[in-house]
């Protein structure tokens, strides 16, 4: 067969129709698929093409392909994302999806438009093993990983919905700021990242592709040595003590271990600095003395980085509480004073609980899905896709 090698890390939930999900395959994948089948090489570029930058969505209307390939590729392989449970429209233009990740998980993926760009902010992970605090997806546990063809799937879905003609690709720039840690699902992201920026995929520069960690450092390494894209670090403590309390895995590795990754990394990154995130909690971690703790930090790891302070997003049962928009502007004053990049994230999509750390496909969704489910009988997905409806917490 010529898909025997590849894993579950590249295709969709693998237990199913036994075709091969082209999404998830990388373009040298895809091209040994494709010589599987007998033909040659350079027919992977022209399908890969069909499938990222015209979003084909059968292999009937790839027309620059012989029909002998076509129909083989309708008996051996598939194109599916997956399915789509809601639609949400924000007053601000942000738009969110809700999707079924199976098994009564969903998972969200959050398109941000500004003047000069689309970002589109994508979920790695159906929950997340890190567990902190202040994020919901924290608290909701961990499901599973998502698979390489579930993350581009993604992208794809995005760029089709957002203009069905297909002229321009809505998504300029892709931020795995979603749902998940995605280190800890380094093989199916980096799948990912080499679709995204392979030219015949989505073509997109390094520095508009980032990838958000909350410090898994062995991979911080790794990903710099395979595939290097713009790294934002989840910091949200100037020390360990407080960053063991707020981030869990700082137990695993620590600030001193996280900073030498990060100063390794700006040796093959595209950019020259480090984003580090910084969310602003009233009372635990926004105070004056950690706005100069934080400063002796990164001074003395000699590292050129800039912040991004994140207003908390509360949500029920978080425990934490926003801090005043007064606090966070002298918090990054000190910043700013000590010669440091600081700025202030503006909360988009707020109205649907598309901002950061809102992304738990809560389990309201979950428990609804159940519930359809069971309403839907077997098939499951007798959901409305493209259902739009008001934002689904109270
Ligand atoms: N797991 C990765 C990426 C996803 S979270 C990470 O932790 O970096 C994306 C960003 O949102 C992280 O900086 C995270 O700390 C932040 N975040 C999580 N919950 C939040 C909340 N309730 N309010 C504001 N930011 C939050
Ligand atoms: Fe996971 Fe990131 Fe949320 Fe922490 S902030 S629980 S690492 S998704």
């Amino acid at each position: 067969m010529p898909n025997a090698q590849l894993t579950a890390a590249h295709s969709g939930a693998a237990k199913d129709s036994g075709l091969t999900n082209l999404l998830g395959l990388t373009r040298d994948e895809l091209e040994g698929w494709v010589e599987g089948l007998g033909e040659k090489a350079f027919r992977a570029r022209q399908l890969f093409k069909w499938v990222h930058q015209h979003g084909a969505t059968d292999f009937q209307a790839m027309t620059s392909l012989a029909k002998s390939l076509r129909d083989q590729l309708n008996g051996r392989a598939e194109l599916r994302e997956l399915p789509i449970l809601r639609d949400h429209q924000s007053v601000d233009g942000t738009r969110k999806w809700l999707l079924d990740a199976g098994q009564g998980n969903a998972i969200e993926t959050v398109y941000i438009p500004e003047d000069d760009r689309g970002t589109l902010c994508v979920s790695s992970q159906a929950g997340c093993t890190v567990a902190c605090g202040f994020c919901s997806t924290g608290h909701q546990g961990f499901a599973r990983n998502l698979s390489t063809a579930e993350i581009i799937g993604q992208v794809r879905m995005a760029n089709r919905l957002l203009d069905p003609s297909g002229r321009r690709a809505a998504v300029s720039n892709v931020v795995f700021m979603g749902m998940g840690e995605p280190l800890l699902n380094y093989e199916a992201v980096r799948g990912a990242l080499q679709i995204l920026l392979d030219d015949n995929g989505y073509g997109l520069s390094r520095r508009k592709v980032t990838v958000s960690t909350s410090g898994v450092v062995p991979f911080i390494e790794r990903l710099a040595a395979e595939c290097p894209v713009a790294l934002a670090v989840s910091l949200h403590a100037p020390n360990d003590p407080l960053r063991d309390r707020l981030v869990p895995l700082n137990k695993k590795y620590p600030l001193a271990e996280l900073l030498a990754a990060c100063r390794l990394y700006l040796r093959s990154g595209p950019r020259d600095f480090i984003t580090f995130e910084y969310v602003m909690l009233e009372g635990v971690n926004d105070s004056q003395d950690h706005a100069r703790e934080l400063v002796s930090l990164v001074t003395q790891a000699k590292l050129y980085c800039k912040f991004n302070l994140i207003p908390f997003n509360p949500f029920p049962a978080s425990g934490f509480r926003r801090s005043p928009a007064e606090r966070v502007r002298q918090f990054a004053q000190t910043l700013q004073a000590a010669g440091m990049v600081a700025t202030v994230r503006k909360t988009r999509g707020d109205d649907i609980d598309a901002a950061c750390g809102q992304l738990a496909g809560d389990i309201q969704d979950r428990t609804l899905i159940r519930l359809r489910r069971l309403d839907a009988g077997a098939e499951g997905l007798a959901l409305g896709s493209h259902e739009t409806s008001s934002p689904h917490h109270a």
